[in-house]
């Protein structure tokens, strides 16, 4: 086994909640590494290219209701870097979204820019990033944690925080025989999440989906079918999102691609011209897509020799705001 690497903080996850807290931590001089299984960072905050097109297959947009999250979006957009979508989605019932008044975000190129962004800043201010790290044990150590990879490499740092989803910090942890309260246990175990499936579709052809080029229907099985080119990140191919429900992701999580696909193209079908075609399509599926049961505070501070944080969008609010809420809470909890 390699030389273990040190830092002051290690970081389990690059996704929001992750990127926040470190951004927190760097800005107060601390040494920070962040690991993630990724091939990228970003997590949920996912886009893919297709084709000669692009689209976002984790979260769609964002919202707003907290102004400390508030005054990060207004920098974002100062900089160029997000955009308001729209106001409010059509059912599919009426020719234009009903707007409600609360504007929904998305980024520039697709929603993981904005997790390369956070990612970019923090390596500046001397973070280090590591993609391609999958942590199997978070394990005590003298005064502080010992961490190690399923390649074989090991960390240690005084202080953690991790943002993967509950199940599988819990695993991390029982892995590397932390002991952990009755409490913290029972909170950890109470957390649950919804799976998504998600479909992604290169179309040739007129697509009608409403303005702004997306359709929410919170009770049908499809709930989300969107115009990634409409929305703006995919300029020179149309490239479309189709998400299912939770119930139904959750019914069919384990059926063939091909079954899944012709599900989706069903519920995509009366959407498109009689002579637009399908050329590409994949199929993604997220197993801890969206939190259900969540815990009520920002994070769980595990009771520790040294400081280990647990947050994520699992703890507040289950959506982007609520995992960067998360990570600013524990950044400055640290
Ligand atoms: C299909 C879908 C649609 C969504 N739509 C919306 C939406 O429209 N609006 C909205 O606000 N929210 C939406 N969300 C939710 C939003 O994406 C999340 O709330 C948010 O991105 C979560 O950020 P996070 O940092 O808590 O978790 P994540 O983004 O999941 O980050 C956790 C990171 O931990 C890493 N990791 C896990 N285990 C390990 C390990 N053992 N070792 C190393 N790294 C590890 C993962 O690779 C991941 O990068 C959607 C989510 C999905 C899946």
């Amino acid at each position: 086994m390699s030389e273990s690497q040190h830092t002051d903080v290690l970081i389990i996850g690059a996704g929001m909640s992750g990127l926040m807290a470190a951004s927190v931590l760097v800005a107060a001089g601390r040494r920070v590494m962040l690991l993630d299984k990724g091939r990228s960072v970003g997590g949920r905050l996912a886009t893919r290219r297709l084709g000669a097109g692009r689209a976002d297959h984790g979260a769609q947009f964002f919202t707003v209701r907290d102004p400390e999250f508030g005054a990060w979006v207004e920098r974002w957009r100062a900089e160029g870097l997000v955009y308001v979508w729209s106001h409010g989605w059509s059912d599919g019932s009426l020719a234009d979204a009903p707007p409600d008044g609360h504007p929904r975000y998305a980024v520039r190129d697709g929603m993981n820019r904005l997790a390369k962004h956070l990612a970019a800043q923090v390596a500046a201010q001397g973070a280090d990033i590591l993609t391609d790290v999958r942590v199997t044990a978070v394990a005590p150590q003298d005064d502080g944690w010992l961490l190690t990879s399923e390649d074989g490499r090991s960390f240690t740092a005084g202080a953690v925080i991790l943002t993967a989803p509950a199940p599988q910090t819990l695993a991390l942890l029982d892995a590397g025989a932390t002991p952990l309260t009755a409490d913290g246990r029972a909170s950890l175990e109470r957390i649950r999440y919804a799976p998504s499936l998600c479909g992604l579709y290169v179309v040739e052809g007129e697509v009608h989906l409403p303005a702004p080029g997306a359709v929410q229907r919170p009770d049908a099985d499809f709930v989300w079918i969107a115009d990634n080119r409409r929305k703006g990140i995919s300029p020179d191919a149309t490239v479309i999102t189709v998400h299912a429900s939770g119930e139904w992701s959750a019914a069919h999580y384990g059926a063939p691609d091909a079954e899944l696909s012709e599900a989706f193209e069903r519920a995509l079908r009366p959407w498109l011209a009689a002579d637009a075609w399908i050329v590409e399509e994949q199929i993604k599926r997220w197993r801890y897509a969206a939190p259900t049961v969540l815990h009520p505070e920002r994070f769980l501070r595990i009771a520790a020799h040294a400081p280990l944080l647990i947050g994520g969008d699992a703890f507040g609010a289950p959506r982007v705001e609520g995992a960067a809420l998360s990570g600013l809470a524990i950044g400055r909890e640290m």
